[in-house]
């Protein structure tokens, strides 16, 4: 598969990384929380960053809308450094 750089990563992408959800944040109060991708229910080819807007989640401390879903990547696994190591 071609890598394109501007493809935005899907919820797809993010769970072949290993990622289980999103950080909402607010952009206003800077307000955050995670919501895993199993609660959103949305098609696998949705980008993670079109999440917040497709679900019009509004913050619950100031009641703003600008909230932003960049993934959450506390939960991602690395990939094993292939290849660079001497036997
Ligand atoms: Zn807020």
């Amino acid at each position: 598969m071609p890598d394109r750089p501007y493809n935005p990563m899907t919820i797809e992408n993010a769970v072949e990384l290993g990622l289980t959800g999103v950080i909402l944040y607010c952009r206003k109060c800077h307000r955050e929380r995670t919501v895993s991708f199993d609660v959103l229910a949305l098609l696998q080819e949705t980008p993670v960053l079109a999440i917040a807007p497709a679900r019009r989640f509004v913050c619950s401390g100031c009641g703003g809308r600008s909230v932003a879903s960049p993934p959450d990547w506390t939960a991602y696994k690395a990939p094993a450094a292939g290849g660079m190591s001497r036997r």
